[in-house]
């Protein structure tokens, strides 16, 4: 029997673990790697870094010039996947070429959704999903006075830094509460909000964009609900994405809010595997089914499906929340089930520094960590991530954990006393 034919479409953090995964173990089966986007590979993450200018446009890259002809792919770059056959287990795509699959991995990520309000083809508004959005938005920013951006969630909230980096006049518009609803809790957001009103960014939460305003075909302002005007000239849309399957529709594949799929990231399909922010997994302490649109999620989700794709049966232990970022200089990290309150499943460990700008949350499960909301220090995150991915491996009290600033020798010796490593 000949080599399996692996098809991957989504050339980015899901799709190229995946070429990586297969790679380990079969050095030279046919993999064709088919993607919208033309060259060169870029970090998503890497963008606002971009639109600050910490990081110029070759900061953005991912992987160089020769990566697909060292790792034996074929890269079918600027070309979109149009429709499969799960039957006849072929892909056809834009340049009017069909890909016939033994394997599929559909890791096509997700795309901005637009808010349902009049106005948003205006001139001068933005997504920030891709790096020509990011080269668009760095292009405007030079005739702008002001911006807003609608949504403070994780993309939101980034490019918000980047303009207060470049100076910008900007108001973020969130309709939750607090900013970062999906990342942060009542405490965190507000010590983030604090330090954006610091920096001269007006923040409007719990507030709804019910209209775009223009003048000659471009964007001049945002209604809000009470009727007040925020003017702009730049308007970034960052009110959350939505995966990009479009051209699955037809096949009966098993879709809820992304594609589902099982421990082995296969899908309802013969041969078809999802991998990243299109897929549906399940979140290890809740055992909901989460879509999990963050980039550590995508290269675990991408490794597991490209194992598997290649015969090595791999489970996936399941979805883990972890977000990292930097709000003007305050770090703000939640890990695992951080979003427990008092009075929940778990016992919660909370400490609050206002003078520092600290705030340290741990949620535990008996002795073991389950949860990590932090903000201001994020030193021992990496640690506090692997005690909360490993859980069945590490124990400790919750007392040593707690402290904004945690001995690791005290814990250490706690643990190997309790003759736990
Ligand atoms: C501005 C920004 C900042 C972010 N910051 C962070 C962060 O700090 N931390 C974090 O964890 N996550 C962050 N994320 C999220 C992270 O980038 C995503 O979770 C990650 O990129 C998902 O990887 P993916 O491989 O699943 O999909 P994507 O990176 O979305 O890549 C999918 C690729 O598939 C292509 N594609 C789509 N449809 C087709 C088709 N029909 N045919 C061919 N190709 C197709 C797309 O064009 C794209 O190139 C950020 C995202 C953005 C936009």
């Amino acid at each position: 029997m000949g080599k399996l034919h692996h098809v991957i479409i989504g050339a980015s953090a899901a799709g190229l673990a995946a070429v990586e995964a297969i790679r380990r173990v079969d050095k030279d089966c046919p993999i064709t790697v088919v993607s919208k986007e033309p060259l060169p590979l870029y970090s998503r993450v890497g963008l606002t870094h971009f639109i600050s200018r910490e990081v110029g446009y070759d900061g953005m890259r991912m992987r160089d010039e020769g990566y697909f002809d060292r790792m034996k792919v074929r890269g079918v770059m600027g070309v979109a996947a149009l429709a499969v056959d799960p039957v006849a287990h072929r892909v056809r795509l834009s340049d009017g070429e069909s890909l016939d699959y033994d394997n599929l991995l559909v890791a096509s990520g997700s795309h901005a959704v637009m808010p349902p309000i009049p106005g948003t083809d205006l001139q001068g508004i933005y997504p920030c999903i891709t790096n020509i959005d990011a080269k668009q938005i760095d292009a405007a920013i030079p005739g702008t006075k002001e911006a807003v951006v609608i949504g403070a969630g994780l993309i939101g909230i980034q490019v918000v830094d980047a303009f207060a980096r470049r100076g910008l006049k900007t108001t973020v518009i969130e309709q939750m509460p607090h900013v970062m609803p999906a990342m942060a809790d009542a405490v965190s957001a507000a010590i983030a909000e604090e330090a954006l009103r610091k920096a001269g960014v007006t923040v409007r939460c719990g507030v709804r964009a019910t209209e775009l305003l223009s003048k000659d075909g471009y964007v001049t302002g945002v209604k809000v609900e009470s009727g007040e005007v925020c003017p702009c000239q730049l308007l970034v849309m960052a009110a959350g994405v939505a995966p990009n399957l479009d051209f699955l529709s037809g096949t009966g594949v098993s879709m809820n809010r992304g594609l589902v799929v099982d421990a082995y990231q296969r899908t309802s399909l013969d041969g078809i595997y999802a991998a990243g922010d299109v897929a549906e997994t399940v979140d290890m302490f809740s055992g909901e089914r989460v879509v999990n649109a963050i980039w550590p999620e995508a290269l675990n989700q991408g490794r597991i499906a490209g194992l598997n794709m290649a015969g090595v049966a791999t489970p996936y232990e399941g979805s883990m929340a972890m977000n990292v970022t930097s709000v003007l200089q305050t770090p703000v990290v939640s890990l695992g089930a951080w979003n427990s309150q008092p009075g929940d499943r778990y016992e919660i460990r909370e400490v609050r520094d206002d003078r520092r700008r600290i705030y340290r949350k741990l949620a535990f499960d008996g002795e073991q960590l389950v949860g990590a909301m932090l903000v201001g220090g994020f030193e021992d995150a990496g640690i506090l991530h692997n005690m909360i991915r490993t859980r069945t491996t590490f124990t400790v009290k919750p007392d040593h954990l707690a402290p904004t600033t945690v001995r690791w020798g005290t814990v250490l010796r706690a643990i190997h006393k309790a003759g736990r490593v």
